[in-house]
C-alpha cells in the first residue's frame, strides 16, 4: 500500500511540475533514467514562464487561432501575454510531430508517442484559452468572423458555429497536392496525419497476410507485394527506406515465403530524387537504394491511379506504362486548402498559388489577420520598388544625387528591410553596400543618382527567395509572432524595426521575421542518414543517423513524448517492430 502511495505521489508530481523537475523525478525513480539524460531540451516548446501581462483591467481582445500544427502550437506555447482571450480551432485536439510520421507507418514508433494533446500544451499559460475540435470552413474578413464545423456528428444545426475575432492567426497548414491526377484521392495513401500513417501500417500488413493465403495466384502475389512510392522528396525517400528496413529486418523472417516477391518502387517525375539536397546526398541515396533493390524511376510522371494499376508516363519517350501495385503512397508536395483559397479571393489574392503575407506575417490586404507555416508565403518586398523612396530619404537636400557615404546612416535599415541585399553581397563577394553602389555607378568619383541606385537594387532583387514549407519555418514563425504579440505594447511606444522608407518617417514596430536554417536530414535506412548543414556542409552515414536520433528526440514537444519515443526506439532495437494486423 505504502509503495503504491509513493508511486501515486510521484506520478502526480511528474504530471504537474515544471519540465526540468519532471526529469529529475523520472531520474530519481530510476525508470530507464540514463538513456533520457542524453536528450537536451533545446526545443522551441520549452515551458515558458509568465512574462509581460496585458491590460487585464480593460476588455480583452479575442484572438482566434486556426490550427494546432507546428505553426499554431509554437505560437500558443510562446504566447506570454494575458491581453487576449484565446480561442483555438482545429479538427485535431493534439499536436503531431510530423518528422516521425514515417516511423509510425512501420511501427518503429507508436502513433501516441508523437502526439501531445493541445490542452496539455496550453494549460498553465497566462492567457484564457478555449479549444474547439472543429474545422474552419469559411473566413469572413469584413465581419471578422470564422465559420466552423464540429467534427463530432451532433445532428442537424448543431455541428456548425461562428466565432468573432479581433485578431486572427491562420496556421492551417496545407493539403496534399494530387495535381488532379485521376484516381489518386480514391486509391492512394497519403502521409500527412497520424491517421494516414496508421492506415498505411495496416495496409502493408494486410498485403503480407493476403499474399500468404493459399488461394492467391502467383501473379496476384507479385502485384500485392509491390509497394510504390510516388515522389522523391524527403518524405517519399524516407518512407521507401523505412519500408525496406521493416521488410528486410522484421517481415522477411516472419513471412519467409514472401521474401522474394517483395518489390519497392520509387517514382519521381523530375530528374533526381532529393532535389533540394547536395548532389553528394542524391548520389549516395541512389547507390544505397540500388543496393537495397529499391527501384528508383526518375522522369516518371504518374498520370492515373486505378485500384490495381498505377499508370506512368516516361517524360523522355512519352511512353505510358501500367504498373500493378499492392499499396501506393502519394507524396508529391502540398497545395492550398479550399477554405484558404476562398479567403484569398475575398481579400484580392485570387490567382496566387499561396496566400501572401508580409515580412511581419500579416496577411496582405487584410487587417488583424496573420498567417504562418505551410498555408502562407512571405512576399518579400522588392528593393527596386522602393528605390525612389530610399533616394528621397537619403537625399535630404533634394540635390538629385548623393555621395556614397550618405547611405551610411540607413545601411542597417536597408539590410534589415531588404535581406536580399546582404545575400547578394555575400554571393558576389562584395564588401558592403557602398561597393555595390560604386559598381552600379561605374565611376567611383561620381555621385549616386536614382538610376545608379535602381541598377544596384534591381540586381539584388534576384536574390529574393521563398521559404520552404517545413516545420523549421513554421515553428520559427510561430515563435516570432508570439514574441511580437508579447511585446506589442512596448514596441508601439519604442519601435524596434527598420526605417519606413515608403513613408519617409518613423520605424516599423518590430524587426521583420528572419529565418535561420539549421540544416536538414534525409534518413536513408539501415541506420544511415544524410544531413546537410547551412553552407552546404554534408555528412552521410551512421554518425549522421546518431545525430538524427539526438536532434529529433530533443525537438519533441514535451518530456512525455520524448520519453515515449526514446522507449519506442529501445523497444524496436530489442524486440523488432510489431507486425500485428490491428
Ligand atoms: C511525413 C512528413 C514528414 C515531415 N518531416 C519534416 C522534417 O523532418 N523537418 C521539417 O522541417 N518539416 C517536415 N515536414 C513538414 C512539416 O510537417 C510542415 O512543414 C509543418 O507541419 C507545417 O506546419 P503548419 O503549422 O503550417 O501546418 P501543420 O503542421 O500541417 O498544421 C496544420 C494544422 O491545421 C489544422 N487544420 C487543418 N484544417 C483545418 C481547418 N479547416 N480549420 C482549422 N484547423 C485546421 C490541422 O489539424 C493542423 O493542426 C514533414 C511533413 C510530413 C507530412
Amino acid at each position: 500500500m505504502k509503495g503504491f502511495q509513493i508511486f501515486r505521489r510521484a506520478s502526480t508530481a511528474i504530471r504537474n511540475r515544471a519540465t526540468p523537475s519532471k526529469l529529475l523525478i523520472v531520474l530519481t525513480f530510476g525508470a530507464a533514467g540514463g538513456a533520457f539524460l542524453a536528450i537536451s531540451d533545446d526545443s522551441p516548446f520549452r515551458s515558458l514562464t509568465a512574462g509581460e501581462s496585458g491590460n487585464d483591467g480593460g476588455k480583452k481582445k479575442k484572438l482566434v487561432v486556426l490550427g494546432t500544427g507546428w505553426g499554431g502550437t509554437t505560437f500558443l506555447k510562446n504566447l506570454k501575454t494575458s491581453a487576449y482571450d484565446v480561442h483555438v480551432v482545429s479538427p485535431h485536439n493534439y499536436f503531431t510531430f510530423t518528422p516521425l510520421l514515417p516511423s509510425v507507418t512501420n511501427g518503429t514508433v507508436e502513433a501516441r508517442s508523437i502526439v501531445e494533446p493541445i490542452r496539455n500544451i496550453v494549460r498553465n499559460k497566462p492567457y484564457n484559452v478555449e479549444f474547439k475540435e472543429a474545422e474552419c470552413y469559411r473566413i469572413d474578413p469584413v465581419n471578422k468572423k470564422v465559420y466552423c464545423r464540429s467534427i463530432q456528428n451532433l445532428g442537424h444545426g448543431e455541428n456548425e458555429f461562428a466565432l468573432d475575432y479581433d485578431v486572427l492567426v491562420i496556421a492551417m497548414g496545407a493539403r496534399v497536392n494530387t495535381f488532379n491526377t485521376p484516381g489518386v484521392e480514391e486509391h492512394a495513401h497519403f502521409l500527412k496525419e497520424v491517421d494516414d500513417a496508421q492506415k498505411l501500417r495496416r495496409s502493408i500488413i494486410d498485403c503480407y497476410e493476403r499474399a500468404s493465403l493459399p488461394t492467391i495466384s502467383e501473379e496476384e502475389k507479385k502485384r500485392i507485394m509491390h509497394f510504390v512510392v510516388v515522389g522523391g522528396g524527403p518524405t517519399g525517400v524516407e518512407y521507401a527506406a523505412e519500408l525496406h528496413d521493416f521488410a528486410s529486418q522484421d517481415l522477411a523472417s516472419l513471412y519467409p515465403s514472401l521474401k522474394d516477391y517483395l518489390k519497392i518502387t520509387l517514382l519521381e517525375a523530375g530528374n533526381h530524387i532529393l532535389p533540394m539536397f547536395h548532389k553528394k546526398v542524391t548520389d549516395f541515396a541512389n547507390e544505397k537504394f540500388q543496393k537495397d533493390q529499391i527501384d528508383v524511376k526518375t522522369g516518371s510522371m504518374v498520370v492515373k491511379v486505378s485500384d490495381k494499376d498505377i499508370s506512368t508516363k516516361n517524360r523522355a519517350t512519352g511512353q505510358i506504362e501500367a504498373i500493378p501495385y499492392g499499396v501506393v503512397l502519394w507524396s508529391t508536395g502540398i497545395a492550398t486548402r479550399p477554405v484558404i483559397a476562398e479567403f484569398m479571393e475575398k481579400i484580392g489574392q485570387a490567382g496566387r498559388r499561396v496566400m501572401a503575407i508580409d515580412e511581419w506575417l500579416k496577411v496582405q490586404g487584410c487587417d488583424d489577420v496573420y498567417a504562418l507555416g505551410d498555408c502562407a508565403s512571405i512576399a518579400q518586398r522588392k528593393a527596386l520598388e522602393d528605390a525612389a523612396a530610399i533616394m528621397k530619404t537619403v537625399d535630404k537636400n533634394n540635390a538629385g544625387a548623393v555621395d556614397v557615404g550618405d547611405f551610411k546612416e540607413f545601411v542597417k535599415d536597408i539590410y534589415e528591410r531588404y535581406p536580399q541585399v546582404r545575400k547578394y553581397l555575400e554571393k558576389n563577394k562584395l564588401k558592403n553596400f557602398e561597393a555595390l553602389l560604386r559598381n552600379a555607378q561605374g565611376d567611383s568619383q561620381k555621385k549616386i543618382d536614382i538610376e545608379a541606385l535602381k541598377k544596384a537594387l534591381s540586381e539584388v532583387d534576384s536574390q529574393v527567395s521563398f521559404l520552404p514549407p517545413t516545420a523549421q519555418v513554421a515553428s520559427q514563425q510561430g515563435k516570432y509572432l508570439a514574441a511580437c504579440f508579447n511585446k506589442a505594447g512596448r514596441c508601439e511606444k519604442k519601435p524596434e524595426g527598420p526605417f519606413r522608407f515608403q513613408e519617409n518617417a518613423g520605424r516599423y514596430p518590430f524587426h521583420p521575421f528572419s529565418y535561420k536554417h539549421s540544416g536538414q536530414f534525409a534518413p536513408l535506412g539501415g541506420e544511415q542518414a544524410a544531413v546537410q548543414f547551412p553552407g552546404d556542409w554534408v555528412s552521410i552515414g551512421h554518425a549522421s543517423q546518431g545525430l538524427w536520433y539526438t536532434v529529433y528526440a530533443s525537438k519533441l514537444v514535451t518530456w512525455r513524448t520524448k520519453v515515449l519515443v526514446v522507449s519506442d526506439w529501445f523497444r524496436r532495437f530489442t524486440f523488432g517492430r510489431d507486425s500485428s494486423h490491428l
